[in-house]
This record gives C-alpha cells, structure tokens and sequence, in this order.
C-alpha cells in the first residue's frame, strides 16, 4: 500500500449498527404519516427499480418473495374482508356504458373492447339517433357501419359483429336481445364477458363473472386466482365469491382498476385494500409483496 494511503476504518459514531438495528431512513415518518399507521410499522415506498421487479437499492426494503407457506389468499375469511373493503368504498356502483335497452348495452359492450367507456360513451348517442331498432342496424352492411363507430378502434371487426348480431337478433330471436347465456352466445362477437355485462346489469341474472382487464388485473395482484385465462378466472371467482356478489364485484373492481389500481402504476398508498393486498408489483407496501401475485 503506498504510503499516505490509509484503510477506511468504521465511523466512530456507530452510525452502521444503527442502520442494522433497522433504524427508518429519512422520510419514512412521512410515509407513517400518510399511512396512519402510528409508528407501529414501516410502509415502505419501493424504489424505481424495484417497482420493475428489479433489485432494490435502499436497504430497508426488501423484493417480493414467495408466499409463506399455509398461506390462504382464498380463505373465506380474507375474501369476505376483501369484499366488504370493496363494497366500502364503491356501495352503489353499476356498469358506465351508457344504455337505455338490452340491445344499447350489448352493441355499447361489444364498442367498448380494447377502449374506453367514455370513448364508446361519445359515440353511441349519435349512432342510436341514427340506428334507433335492432332492424335499422340489422338493414346495413357492415362496411355502412364502419365511419359510424371508427373512433372506438377496431372499427372492421365491431361493424361486423353489431350487424351481424342484429341479424340474428332478428332472424332467430323475434327482435330481442335474449336473456340466456347460451343463446348469446352465438352471436357473433359475443363472448362470456359480454353476455355477463348484458344478464347482470339488464337482466339482473348472475349467471357468471364479468371478467375485463381490471378484473383479470385485480384478481391477480389480490391472489384471487392465479390463473392467466379469462375463462378459468371466471370459474375460480364464481368457486369463492357468493353469488349474489357476482354482479356488483365486477362493477366494483372495475371502478377500483378505474380510481386506484392502475395497471402501470397503482395508487397503493391511497388503496384501503393496502394491508390486505401482497401483490408483487405494488408501488407502496405495509405488508410483505408476493412476488408471483401480480397482473
Ligand atoms: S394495494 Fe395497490 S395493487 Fe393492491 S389493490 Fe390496492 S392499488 Fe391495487
């Protein structure tokens, strides 16, 4: 070692071990603050990388992991906070597409993939000004559909299955949007999802899960299922929520994936599902992160 040169040695004010004893860094009483959760435990607010997924670089947190074992995220006990935490802070809600018929919620439905509510919402009043019945829709061509509903995306495909399902509504169902599961679907472009949306918020039948991409998302991060198919996640919602839920947790999760639990970014701090939440991609945790429940 040249000379002059000395070795670093520990700092003798012992700040080191307090850093090991766990000591909060600067900040973390902000964050206690914001959580109310009165110095009992420290929220942590995940650093950039880590919110990737990708190694932290501050030394009080730590990366999601596995679940511990006997963990249940299904056990009815769970679930039931789960929903009661929901039906707090969304008690009345219903489905956003705006709709006066069975027939405006199923065209507004099948509007609504791969875009907003409020953009579908913007277009459906003029083309229902337009097209008024099943049978003025069921008269036109797909391609006389197309300038009508092109700024919802997707506007080849949607045409063609609005018209084609007025068509049938028509040819085989005397005019009316059936109430049957089956029946809906066989018209064209219509899948589980749909025909949810049309028998739970038309006809008030609970016949399945509406399962969008909030409800794929959510489900996820909140271990619901672990499942990546919207069929299958149906079927694992419909084994543990009651069914007399069914129709206002789609509703609701959906506003939560709307107000709070963003598919980028979620507002965890502001989730009062936080501390009953361990999903691997939250951005703010009070509770240990589960690093395969996320969306
Ligand atoms: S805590 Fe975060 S990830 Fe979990 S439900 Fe709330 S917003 Fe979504």
């Amino acid at each position: 070692m040249p000379r002059g040169v000395v070795p670093r040695q520990p700092a003798r004010t012992g700040r080191q071990e307090k850093v090991r004893a766990g000591r909060p860094l600067p900040g973390a009483k902000a964050d206690l603050k914001r959580a109310g959760q009165g110095g009992k435990q420290i929220p942590r607010q995940l650093s950039r990388a880590q919110r990737k997924g990708g190694p932290s670089r501050s030394r009080t947190t730590t990366g999601p992991g596995k679940a511990p074992k006997g963990y249940n995220p299904i056990a009815p006990e769970r679930v039931a906070e789960i929903l009661k935490r929901l039906n707090d802070l969304y008690p009345e809600v219903t489905c956003a597409l705006t709709h006066r018929s069975a027939w405006e919620l199923l065209v507004a439905t099948i509007l609504s993939a791969q875009s907003t509510d409020v953009n579908v919402n913007r277009v459906t009043p003029e083309l229902f000004r337009k097209y008024p019945t099943v049978q003025a829709l069921a008269a036109l061509t797909p391609e006389q559909l197309e300038p009508d509903v092109r700024s919802t995306g997707f506007f080849r495909n949607k045409s063609k299955s609005v018209v084609g399902a007025a068509k049938k509504i028509v040819a085989d169902f005397g005019g009316q949007v059936p109430d049957d599961m089956d029946k809906l679907l066989t018209l064209p472009g219509v899948a589980r999802k749909t025909a949810n949306v049309v028998l739970g918020t038309w006809f008030k039948k609970a016949e399945g899960v509406v399962v969008d991409t909030h409800v794929f998302r959510i489900s996820r991060r909140l271990e619901l299922t672990k499942e990546n198919d919207p069929q299958k996640i149906e079927q694992d919602l419909m084994k543990i929520i009651p069914r007399d839920r069914w129709i206002l947790f789609a509703h609701q999760v959906i506003w939560h994936g709307r107000k709070l639990c963003f598919a980028r970014k979620p507002n965890c701090v502001e989730c009062p599902l936080e501390n009953v939440c361990h999903a691997g991609d939250k951005t703010w945790s009070t509770v240990e992160m589960h690093k395969d429940a996320k969306a």
